[in-house]
């Protein structure tokens, strides 16, 4: 599938630093043979995946439409279409489908919410 995470309280928090557990789901998803996306409603953040060294295990970077969802992804160049996106806000999974995310605004070391996200990608694609 093509999976699609937000940015912003869904993999880093105020802080920009990294939700626990992210590099080792990203590493499973791949292994799984999903494909993962990342976009954000404020822009490219290229930045932050430098920033966490994910650059490796995405495919590419969109900037995500947070109105006219669907009609708006070819003028944003998002391609391919979002499968199953992982967000802190509701509006774009039902959008889209995919799981909401409890919002990560402050570091937690122990936060799971990843393994609870990568359980549901594995339930999706089976
Ligand atoms: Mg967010």
């Amino acid at each position: 599938m093509n999976v699609f995470f937000d940015v912003d309280a869904t993999l880093i928090a105020d802080d920009r630093s990294l939700r626990p557990h992210v590099h080792e789901v990203f590493e499973k998803l791949l292994q799984d043979g999903h494909d993962i996306y990342i976009w954000s409603g404020v822009g490219l953040r290229w930045d932050v995946i430098k920033q966490h060294n994910l650059q490796d295990k995405i495919k590419n970077c969109f900037v995500k439409p947070l109105w006219g969802h669907h009609e708006r992804l070819a003028s944003l160049g998002v391609e391919p279409k979002p499968d199953f996106c992982i967000d802190d806000h509701m509006e774009i999974i039902m959008a889209f489908g995919g799981v909401t995310v409890m919002p990560y605004y402050y570091p937690n070391q122990r936060d799971q919410e990843m393994l609870r996200v990568y359980e549901a990608i594995q339930k999706a694609a089976n």
